[in-house]
């Protein structure tokens, strides 16, 4: 080891998660992964670093300013993890023959953006997608949107899955475009004075935002929503809004935004749509797709404001506390044996440390149970269980320990 003292430190937009952060992220995690599977999607995982050539020039010049590109050990020329979309694209590509389609995927890993770091921009940070690749039928949009709003109401949230349709929008620059999604944030003046900023005069400004206002829902939203009422769903969880645009300009078809219902901040959760040009990009051929981004650390920040943890996410459910260095034996068998019915059971390290600082490490680690077994429990085969919660207390033999903890 060197000699030089080295301040300890993360780097600008790289974040650290201590256990009760990681807990409640692994909860959502856990969730999504289950709701996810119910439906049939299937885990894919892809390197963190890419070649570069397959990164470079698929996210726009903003993009290519952010990507984390750098030279390996081999002179190669790599980048990291831009998003999950292009790298499905790949893999579609070069696993053609192994992959069934509809393909229906969830990737659930780190991206990294070189970003100015700011409230809730990060520069590592989850992505959490689902994608079926392979079907132009509206039954895969709909199939998507289900499990975005059985996911949302998992987990707690009260959302309204917006709704748009690309193909209803006006052929015009996507730059002009992009500024009516502002409407809820800048109000119609603010919208009608950016749109003149792209170029548009005040009289095509007014007639652009009024026509899109007025744009009736297409066919392919009203039968969505038909898709949705025969399978049970109500048609009021999707709300048809003309002036959803969405800022990524590859979208073809329907497009999705979740916002909390309870929130009216307007902040987005979550989005996607189809996107039927993209995924084909390694192919040269058509690949339709429709996806959806579930937005990580905005779901968390939603949910630690409403309180949707529940108090106890520890996953630990006992800690076997050490009487005496005599005792320590009889403890660590107890652990044993209630670790081998499935119980989570932690045994204090230190035979040493008196019996109250033990009860308050666990209740300190959010531990629900305590056992202590002392001279008497041990001669007589038992064990005192202790409610760290009520402060409720019993002793029982040892053999109904488990079923107790159960
Ligand atoms: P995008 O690939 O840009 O469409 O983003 C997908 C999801 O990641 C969205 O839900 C965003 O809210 C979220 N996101 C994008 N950039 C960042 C960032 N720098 N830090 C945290 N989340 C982000």
């Amino acid at each position: 080891m060197g000699n030089m003292k080295i301040l300890p430190k993360t780097l600008k937009g790289f974040r650290d998660f201590l256990p009760a952060e990681a807990r409640k992220r692994q909860y959502v995690i856990d969730i999504l992964r289950k709701v996810f599977e119910s439906y049939g999607f299937e885990p894919l995982e892809t390197p963190a670093l890419e070649y570069e050539e397959i990164l470079a020039g698929k996210y726009g010049d903003e993009g290519d300013r952010m990507m984390y590109k750098f030279e390996d050990k081999g002179g190669r020329k790599v980048a990291l993890r831009y998003d999950q979309t292009v790298p499905l694209a790949r893999v579609v590509a070069q696993y053609g023959n192994d992959i069934s389609l509809p393909f229906k995927r969830y990737q659930i890993q780190n991206v990294w953006r070189g970003e100015n770091p700011q409230a809730g921009r990060f520069r590592e940070f989850l992505q959490c997608d689902i994608d079926t690749v392979g079907t132009s039928s509206l039954l895969a949009d709909a199939e998507i949107i289900q499990l975005v709003y059985d996911a949302y109401k998992k987990l707690g949230l009260d959302v309204v899955i917006k709704i748009n349709d690309r193909k209803l929008l006006p052929q015009i620059s996507f730059k002009s475009l992009a500024v009516l999604d502002k409407l809820n944030k800048i109000g119609e003046e603010g919208v009608l004075k950016e749109l003149q900023e792209t170029g548009l005069s005040s009289e095509e400004s007014r007639k652009l935002l009024g026509d899109t206002k007025a744009l009736k829902a297409s066919v392919d939203i009203l039968r969505i929503r038909e898709i949705l009422k025969e399978n049970g769903y109500s048609e009021s969880i999707i709300e048809p809004s003309p002036t959803l645009i969405r800022g990524l300009d590859y979208y073809t078809g329907l497009i999705f935004e979740v916002v909390s219902s309870k929130d009216k901040s307007g902040l987005s959760l979550g989005g996607g749509g189809r996107y039927d040009d993209l995924i084909g990009m390694f192919l040269n051929q058509t690949v339709p797709a429709v996806g959806f981004s579930f937005g990580f650390d905005r779901v968390i920040e939603a949910m630690e404001k409403q309180n949707l943890f529940p108090d106890e996410l520890s996953t630990t459910k006992v800690l076997i506390t050490v009487f005496s260095e005599e005792l320590s034996e009889k403890s660590i068998e107890v652990s044993s044996a209630l670790r081998s019915k499935g119980i989570n059971t932690e045994v204090y390290l230190d035979a040493k440390t008196k019996m109250d600082k033990q009860l308050k490490y666990a209740d300190q680690k959010g531990i629900p149970y305590v056992v202590i077994i002392g001279p008497k429990e041990a001669e007589e085969n038992s064990a005192t269980l202790k409610n760290m919660q009520t402060g409720e207390q019993k002793t029982l033999p040892l053999d109904q320990l488990s079923e107790s903890l159960k």
